[in-house]
């Protein structure tokens, strides 16, 4: 690999996505020198919308194959992309709950992030996402879902979306192709060049450089065309790492920080279910359930799930000899989730081979599998009062449940838990922010602890589990930080 010219710029950001652009763009703003590195590629509309292995290869790390790994695995993926999460998310809208930011400063001492201290955030957020409510007829699978919840009695709400205008595609997951979904690329990046922020796509940062306690600047690999791949030293003055929950941790812990980094990820477990009705619902040709059930937030939230006949045959992968027979009734199927607010730990590290890899754990703890063993129960009970003949969960030996007496039973008992196939997009606090130097990696507004200039910014610093979809919490926080760097500077 050939050496490549040392560059400068005054400030470097490290990542794309929600955190990295919401940083780059104030950070230009405010007149500042400031260049983007992000690893993967930069894609137009055209790219996008591309069936799941195509959109995978493109837009997802390790193409969509990233374990985290534990009692219980959980598949887990995230954005590898300009834009990053955002691009491939469903863009469902939340801002942090009071009852959490009052948690986050009672056990972390997290300053300055009071509901009325957020919401010039949110609110500034909300009008570049264009935050709203699906404006069209709901789709036949968020009726059916609104059906059971009604039937029941519970508490629900319609979640608003970063996708003003959507039209149904029903390709969050691969990218928007008609580009109503406003991941950072559309809503973000395209103001943040015009004030003058640099982002160089293919660009890998591998090591952060020091001198004493300052960043002084990164070792990157960029692809300069298809094929060559050279080595750039770039110097910086100040340094945001905003790689992701756990590109984060690992590349901070590849270059020797370590105090409180990728020691307490925290994600939402999520267990799938898919439910068969009587009538057609074409889940598979609209945009997804679009009502979370919040009779038991914080701990469990019940929603809808992304469809297509193959993440339904993923679905009933663990129980296929008994299911196969039901994929050629997929237009009579669609999935939704029960997703827990997360109460097991997990870590973070970087692969000791060197390749570059990292390593992702999370223990799924006894709160986590009564609060998923309830919560299958609530979700069967529910579908089954909308009309579902049955509902077949992502859980091994357990192929069907057709009647409510099986699925209340889930109420009192525990769920067989290394049968259960759990997954999550939602990760966060592997490197929390707030005062409690014994257990937070930066200070409230993302300096790291013992370091004059380095910062991180993006998912990461959530100090605990939000209990809701955390691109708001992620982008307002990052806001925040950002604003709060520039006026310390000037
Ligand atoms: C499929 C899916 C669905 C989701 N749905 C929702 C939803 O509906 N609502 C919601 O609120 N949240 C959702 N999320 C979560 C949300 O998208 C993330 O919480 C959010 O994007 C995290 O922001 P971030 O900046 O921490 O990381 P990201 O947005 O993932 O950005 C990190 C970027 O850093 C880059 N990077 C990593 N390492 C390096 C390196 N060493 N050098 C250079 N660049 C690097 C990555 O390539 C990536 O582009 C979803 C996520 C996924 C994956």
């Amino acid at each position: 690999m050939a050496e490549a010219a040392r560059q400068r710029t005054e400030v470097l950001v490290v990542g794309s996505g929600a955190g990295g652009a919401v940083t780059a763009l104030e950070l230009a703003a405010a007149g500042r020198d400031v260049a983007v590195l992000e690893e993967g590629g930069e894609h137009s509309t055209d790219d996008y919308g591309k069936s799941s292995p195509d959109a995978m290869r493109l837009l997802y790390r390790r193409r969509g194959m990233t374990p985290i790994l534990g009692q219980v695995p959980l598949g887990y993926v995230e954005g590898a992309c300009v834009g990053g999460s955002t691009e491939i998310n469903s863009g469902f809208w939340h801002r942090t709950p009071r009852e959490v930011l009052l948690r986050w400063h009672a056990q972390f001492g997290l300053a300055h992030a009071g509901v009325d201290e957020m919401a010039p955030h949110f609110d500034w957020a909300e009008a570049r996402l264009g935050i709203s409510k699906y404006d069209g007829e709901w789709p036949k699978s968020t009726r059916m879902f609104a059906r059971g919840i009604e039937a029941m009695g519970w508490a629900y709400q319609e979640v608003p979306r970063a996708a003003p205008g959507c039209r149904s595609t029903n390709a969050c997951a691969s990218g928007c192709p008609i580009g109503k979904k406003r991941g950072m690329s559309h809503a973000l990046w395209p103001t943040a060049r015009e004030k003058g922020a640099r982002l160089v796509p293919h660009c890998r940062v591998h090591q952060l450089l020091f001198e004493r306690h300052r960043c002084i600047g990164v070792l990157a690999e960029v692809e300069v065309e298809p094929g060559r791949r050279v080595l750039a030293r770039i110097d910086a003055d100040h340094v945001f790492v905003c790689a992701g929950p756990t590109e984060t941790p690992a590349l901070l812990r590849r270059s020797g920080v370590k105090f409180h980094v990728g020691e307490t990820l925290r994600v939402h477990p999520m267990l799938k279910v898919a439910a068969r009705f009587p009538e057609i619902v074409d889940a598979h040709q609209s945009v997804l359930p679009l009502l979370q059930v919040k009779e038991f937030w914080p701990d469990v939230s019940l929603g809808g799930a992304f469809f297509t006949p193959g993440h339904l045959a993923l679905g009933l992968s663990d129980n296929w000899p008994e299911t196969a027979d039901r994929m050629p009734r997929f237009r009579n199927m669609a999935s939704y989730y029960v997703a827990v607010r997360g109460e097991g730990r997990g870590w973070v590290r970087p692969s000791k081979l060197g390749d570059g890899a990292t390593l992702i754990h999370y223990d799924v703890g006894p709160g986590d599998l009564k609060n998923l063993s309830q919560g299958l129960a609530r979700l069967c009970t529910l579908l089954l009062a909308a009309g579902a003949e049955e509902v077949l969960p992502a859980v091994r030996g357990m192929p069907s449940i057709t009647s409510e007496d099986e699925a209340i039973r889930w109420l009192d008992e525990p769920l067989p838990k290394a049968n259960l196939s759990l997954t999550t997009v939602h990760a966060f606090s592997s490197c929390p922010i707030g005062e409690r130097s014994e257990k937070c990696a930066a200070d409230s507004f993302g300096k790291l602890r013992r370091y004059e200039n380095l910062y991180v910014n993006d998912a990461s610093v959530l100090p605990d589990s939000p209990g809701v979809n955390p691109q708001g919490s992620v982008m307002a926080f990052a806001r925040r930080n950002a604003l709060h760097f520039i006026d310390r500077l000037s």
